[in-house]
């Protein structure tokens, strides 16, 4: 039987906030949650990491000099279980199964990350979201989506955001922005074009991991990038 395919998807936790750019708007839930469905029911395993940005982000939490930088990483990874019980909730409600598992113990809402069972759930058509980031605090989502891919031997990480993939500029300021559709691993890390953080992009690179960059808000794009191979994206290699 020909392998199939699993990929790991991250989106960021404002992506989940819709324009409200705080919180969780749950037709963005839904819209993710069918784009996600597209890919199962074309045999596609599928792992799903979700930032946490759309509650709270440690760095800025702490910048008042009250919460300590360590303490306000626990809290966003606490925001990614948020998100994560969300997404859940959209997924099962179109009839997909779904666990959660959280790199903190939090028993009584999901299970613990146990790689092992993360495989298993992913062998039986089940999505698998991985919650409270990698555990510690100075890390990012970003890493988070990479460690996981490389754990669960995914074919590559998708950073799906709002814009087409990689740009020289910001195409958002700038009009003359060019996107670039293959960049290496090095170029990605010297020229600081910020696809994911370094630390991320690292671990990508020293275990030939890809990373797709895409616009998730693109509606049929995730298919057609992994299902088909043609769609609009950019691809650090
Ligand atoms: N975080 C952490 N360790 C991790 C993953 C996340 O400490 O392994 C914390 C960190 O404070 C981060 C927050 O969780 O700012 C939310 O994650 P992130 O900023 O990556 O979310 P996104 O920007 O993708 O929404």
């Amino acid at each position: 039987m020909a392998k199939k395919k699993r990929i790991l998807v991250k989106f960021s936790g404002e992506a989940l906030a819709g324009e409200n750019g705080f919180g969780i708007e749950p037709s963005v839930l839904s819209y993710i949650a069918r784009e996600i469905e597209s890919l199962l029911k074309a045999d596609v395993e599928v792992g799903i990491v979700i930032g946490g940005g759309n509650i709270i982000r440690g760095v800025s939490a702490s910048e008042g000099g009250i919460i300590r930088r360590t303490s306000g990483d626990y809290m966003g990874m606490l925001a990614t279980v948020i998100n994560a019980v969300a997404m859940q909730e959209a997924l099962e409600h179109i009839g997909l199964d779904v666990r959660v598992q959280s790199a903190i113990e939090i028993k009584e809402i999901c299970e613990s990350y146990i790689y092992r069972r993360a495989i298993r759930h992913l062998e039986k058509g089940r999505v698998v979201i991985f919650a409270a980031g990698t555990g510690n605090p100075f890390f990012t989502t970003d890493t988070t989506a990479t460690l996981r891919a490389v754990e669960i031997g995914a074919d590559y990480v998708i950073k799906a955001t709002k814009v087409d993939g990689v740009f020289d500029k910001d195409p958002n300021k700038f009009q003359d922005a060019k996107k670039l559709d293959v960049i290496s691993y090095d170029s990605a890390l010297a020229e600081n074009i910020k696809v994911m953080d370094d630390t991320a992009i690292a671990l990508a690179k020293d275990n030939r991991l890809p990373i797709v960059v895409c616009n998730m808000f693109k509606k049929g794009n995730l298919l057609e990038i992994v299902v088909n191979g043609g769609g609009i994206c950019s691809i650090v290699k």
